[in-house]
């Protein structure tokens, strides 16, 4: 498809939100400014692209966000962005405005809709990774991991006080569906003697008999973390099935829940926001189209937006092995 000099941007968030997404507009919009492009905030995803929600961004537009949590320009679902229908009447919107270029930031939802689009019309779309779960190939960091981790291992440092003066097994659940990074960060960090993650089949009785083995040593305080994602099903499930193996146990749960997405970004989930959202302009300016904007071994890594999906069960063995080994 013949593609214009671009000249005006839109930059919009979408899907589920996460820390350090607002740090990311900022960078869009102040390197857009800075190579002399109209920025245009497209509010609520791709919703607000279809409702031509959309306003002119200015530097001061994006002064003293950097350090706020969720995101200035909103975030949402949109149905009708699946329609081909929905995804012209975003089109025209933009066309109207003249605007000839699309950052988008948020997960692989996102980036399938922005291939969809970039497909059928002639305006080249940029993915920036903006998720906590960490898992998008063709990066090492997703903007708002390393916050949710943080905010993760806070807490579970907390429980560990109570815990620990109880003598007891805690369960505590992590966010995680489909990716169990935020529970092997979070439960490496904070000591656990398990970490239960969707990517790995978990083996109960070998839970139960070092639970068993830890009691004859009288090491009565343990730690499981588990990802809501696991092959259980999350934090009550677990313990359903160990309160049946070991009726005589105090089990108690605490599932973190959406304190995980809040929260002012962590100083890396600032500067990978930082850095993405620069090279995401950089990218539209140099023509390069239709790609994800990453990081790999502190290099920028582009790829085709197409293959920005999901990265599925790539846990590695050390890593499990330093858990085990640890937690002894
Ligand atoms: P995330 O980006 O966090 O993975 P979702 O999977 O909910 O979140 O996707 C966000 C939005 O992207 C959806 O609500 C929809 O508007 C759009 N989207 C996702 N998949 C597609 C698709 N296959 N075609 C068109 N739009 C899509």
């Amino acid at each position: 498809m013949k593609m214009q000099k671009v000249t005006k941007i839109g930059v919009l968030t979408s899907g589920g939100d996460s820390p350090g997404m607002n740090a990311a507009i900022r960078a869009v919009v102040r390197t857009g400014i800075y190579h002399g492009l109209e920025v245009h905030g497209i509010m609520r995803g791709y919703q607000g692209l279809i409702e031509d929600d959309i306003q002119l961004m200015e530097s001061r537009s994006v002064a003293n966000i950097i350090q706020r949590g969720g995101t200035i320009l909103k975030t949402a679902r949109c149905k009708e962005f699946f329609e081909y229908e929905g995804r012209k009447k975003g089109y025209e919107n933009l066309k109207r405005r003249g605007v000839n270029g699309l950052v988008i930031i948020g997960g692989d939802g996102s980036f399938r809709g922005a291939v969809q689009f970039s497909k059928e019309f002639d305006i080249p779309c940029i993915g920036i990774a903006g998720t906590i779960d960490k898992d998008i190939l063709g990066t090492d960091f997703t903007i708002g991991f390393d916050t949710a981790v943080n905010t993760a291992v806070e807490a579970i440092d907390k429980v560990r006080d109570t815990m620990d003066a109880h003598d007891r097994i805690f369960i505590i659940e992590v966010m995680g569906r489909d990716a169990g990074y935020i529970a092997l960060h979070s439960g490496i960090a904070t000591g656990a003697e398990n970490i239960l993650i969707p990517e790995r089949k978990t083996d109960i009785d070998q839970i139960v008999e070092s639970l068993l083995e830890k009691e004859r040593r009288k090491k009565l305080v343990n730690l499981i973390v588990v990802a809501e994602g696991d092959d259980f099903g999350g934090a009550d499930a677990v313990q359903k099935v160990l309160k049946e193996k070991l009726p005589m146990a105090e089990i108690r749960i605490c599932i973190l829940g959406h304190i995980q997405r809040g929260g002012s970004p962590s100083c890396i989930d600032r500067l990978i926001a930082s850095r993405m959202g620069y090279h995401s302009v950089e990218c539209l300016l140099e023509g390069r189209y239709n790609i994800f904007v990453g990081i790999q071994n502190n290099k920028m890594n582009y790829i085709p937006l197409e293959n920005a999906v999901k990265n599925k069960g790539k846990i590695s063995e050390e890593w499990m092995k330093i858990v085990k080994i640890l937690a002894s």
